[in-house]
């Protein structure tokens, strides 16, 4: 299926990635998408950018090269009440933002206490995605999680970073064909991202949609095919 849109991209503010927005509307233009979201990390993980440069992005024009550019953080999970690492002034002003659990930001726990954590991060009508709940590093309670997603309409993430040999995730492949089968369960809409760190990797999903294949998970229920996806991410209802 054609990919509409990927929301989980970094660029060279992130720190620790290598290519500029530009470089990264000119692949997703290449690769026929029609929108791409810029979701550098969060101030708390070392060398990204700080809270000034996620205040800016009115500077970023709404289409760049024929694509739809939305705006967003890959926030970090700062303690187990589910804290972000940005103000709530800014985040609101953004697209979207993505709730992600990382080594150094936040020390793992038990089970119940990392589900905790992303379900209070879910809390916050921002966060419209969980990005990559799929590390054996921080183990999760699915079957909560899952609920909890399908309560509050927030798109857990197949996350194509994850299944490449060097992600410094554990057990990818196992974690997400075990959430998928409670997330099929529920009917729950899931979102594919690339978590792109280089230009080439931006709309790279294909092993997310291989693990999307191999769950027999229905297509309609995967966010990135269309446009009423990107709306369902975007205007994920508040409660
Ligand atoms: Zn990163
Ligand atoms: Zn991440």
């Amino acid at each position: 299926m054609k990919i509409y849109f990927d929301l989980h991209t970094h660029t060279v503010a992130s720190g620790h990635g290598f290519s500029t927005l530009k470089e990264n509307a000119e692949e997703a233009a290449k690769k026929g998408l029609k929108a791409l979201g810029m979701s550098d990390h969060g101030p708390a993980m070392p060398g990204s950018a700080g809270a000034i440069y996620f205040g800016n992005f009115k500077a970023v024009r709404p289409n760049i090269l024929g694509v739809d550019i939305y705006t967003g953080t890959e926030a970090n999970i700062m303690d187990f009440n589910g804290r972000l690492d940005l103000d709530e002034s800014i985040l609101k002003k953004m697209d979207y933002v993505i709730a992600s659990l990382h080594i150094p930001c936040i020390a793992p726990g038990t089970p119940a206490r990392n589900t905790d954590a992303l379900i209070r991060a879910m809390e916050n009508p921002q966060v419209k995605i969980i990005g990559h709940p799929d590390d054996d590093r921080y183990p999760l309670e699915y079957e909560r999680l899952i609920a909890a997603a399908a309560r509050r309409k927030v798109a857990l993430e197949v996350n194509n970073s994850s299944f490449c040999a060097r992600s410094g995730r554990r057990n990818a492949e196992k974690n997400t064909a075990r959430w998928l089968a409670v997330a099929k369960e529920y009917r729950l809409p899931v979102i594919l991202g690339s978590d792109a760190h280089i230009w080439y990797d931006v709309g790279q999903l294909e092993k997310a949609e291989e693990m999307i294949r191999r769950a027999e998970y229905p297509p309609e229920l995967v966010l990135n095919y269309s446009s009423e996806g990107l709306d369902y991410v975007l205007n994920r209802e508040k409660e």
